[in-house]
């Protein structure tokens, strides 16, 4: 490892390894991982959209990342969202006329590991077991990263850095950013990866309702009898009992045949986004930019998205020598004007979702229950909902 490198990057989670990958292209890049094994231990359900799902984000995963067999688990081609009085909504592929995906669920260990092998071999340098610790901090410019690896203390200098760190980013705090969740802008997560689950093949499953207050619970089929099986908590529903408490409660109704081999707990942003993702010398990608999508809480397709602007951005900054908040801007700039409506409007979705009683969720349901293709728009959506309770529009009104 060397003294000093153009651009540094803390976390190789995909927003790291994406925003690597890019600012590779002309720069001297340092990719950094505090733990051995990138990739491991997996804090995900793994789930991708291949489509475009214009509510949410305007572009598609194949945008970022070719699909390769090595790190696909499984094919979505439904998803079926179930009611806490069992009613179940569903939409196929086949109801667009068309077998093709709708998604993937990934094998994370593996994807996760081959976009940083793919920023390495664009010429990044990556370490693993290496953790920053601090910023070097010069004239109110992030100038380096303290770093601790297999108990040595060391600075490496860089242009600039790109915090990639994750739900728990402490770069952005370390320039002085507020990055605070509240607890009501965070769900509180757990999660088995379980043998001997009977799933639907290529089939994502929800389950909502007061199982995972103010949440969502799911299962998705990893092929050959496993699957993720989970579910997130708001924050502010916790009162004392644990997301892992609500999860056993799910299992134990849902799937008392199966084995657990892996359980993990974490955290998704569930928030709008932080108010200033750069400063001079940084930029922040990924969860820590808290970019995820507020209804599903999923970030996977935010981290490629964000981690791609900002490496371009990077390497601009560095052909130009000037890492000045003024041309790191650009990537701010950019994702709004690419996702910031998209956002706000999913946030105020979000709001709603997560104050409804299981009664009322319960009646959404009925209104969408045997959706057709041809509905499968705002304008149908709204019909259904509207003859549903009139008195819907009324709520409805500030995110349409
Ligand atoms: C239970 C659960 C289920 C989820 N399911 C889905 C899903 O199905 N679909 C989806 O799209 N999203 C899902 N998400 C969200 C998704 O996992 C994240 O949005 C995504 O991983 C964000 O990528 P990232 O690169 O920003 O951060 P991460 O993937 O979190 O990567 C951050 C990396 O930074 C490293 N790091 C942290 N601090 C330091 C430091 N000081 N020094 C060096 N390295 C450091 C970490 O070890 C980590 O490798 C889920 C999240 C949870 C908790």
């Amino acid at each position: 490892m060397r003294e000093d490198y153009d651009v540094i990057v803390v976390g190789a989670g995909p927003a790291g390894s994406v925003a690597a990958l890019n600012a590779a292209a002309d720069s001297d890049v340092l990719l950094i991982e505090k733990r051995p094994e990138i990739g491991a231990p997996v804090r995900c359900a793994e789930a991708v959209p291949l489509v475009e799902t214009p509510f949410v984000f305007h572009t598609s995963f194949e945008k970022y990342v070719k699909p390769d067999k090595k790190w696909v688990a499984s094919e979505v081609k439904g998803v079926r969202a179930t009611a806490p009085d069992g009613t179940i909504v569903e939409v196929s592929g086949e109801m667009f006329g068309k077998g093709d995906p709708l998604g993937i669920v990934l094998e994370r260990k593996l994807f996760d590991r081959q976009l940083a092998k793919d920023a390495a071999r664009s010429g990044a340098h990556v370490a693993v077991r290496t953790r920053a610790t601090g910023l070097i901090l010069e004239d109110g410019a992030v100038r380096g990263v303290k770093l601790s690896r297999l108990g040595e203390e060391f600075d490496v200098r860089a242009k600039l850095v790109i915090g990639a760190d994750g739900v728990e980013s402490q770069v952005g705090r370390w320039a002085g950013i507020n990055t605070t969740l509240k607890l009501k802008d965070i769900e509180s997560c757990a999660q088995y990866h379980m043998q001997n689950v009977e799933l639907m093949d290529n089939t994502l499953d929800f389950y909502f309702g007061s199982s995972a207050p103010s949440g969502y619970a799911w299962a998705f089929p990893k092929g050959d009898g496993a699957g993720n099986i989970g579910l997130g908590v708001l924050g502010s529903k916790l009162s004392g009992k644990r997301p892992l408490a609500y999860l056993d409660e799910f299992v134990a109704q849902r799937f008392p045949d199966g084995k657990p081999v892996e359980l993990m707990m974490g955290a998704c942003p569930v928030s709008g986004a932080l108010s200033h993702i750069v400063g001079n010398g940084l930029m922040l990608v990924g969860d820590a930019a808290h970019h995820t999508e507020p209804i599903t809480g999923g970030g996977i397709m935010a981290a490629l998205q964000s981690g791609t602007i900002a490496g371009q951005v990077a390497n601009k900054a560095v052909r130009q020598n000037d890492s000045s908040v003024r041309v790191l801007r650009e990537y701010e700039t950019e994702w709004n004007r690419s996702f910031g409506k998209a956002r706000e409007r999913t946030y105020k979705v979000k709001e709603f979702v997560v104050n409804l009683s299981d009664d009322e969720i319960n009646r959404i349901f009925h209104a969408f229950a045997g959706i057709t293709a041809e509905e499968l728009n705002m304008k149908g959506a709204l019909k259904r909902l509207l003859r549903l309770d009139p008195r819907l529009l009324f709520s409805i009104r500030q995110f349409l």
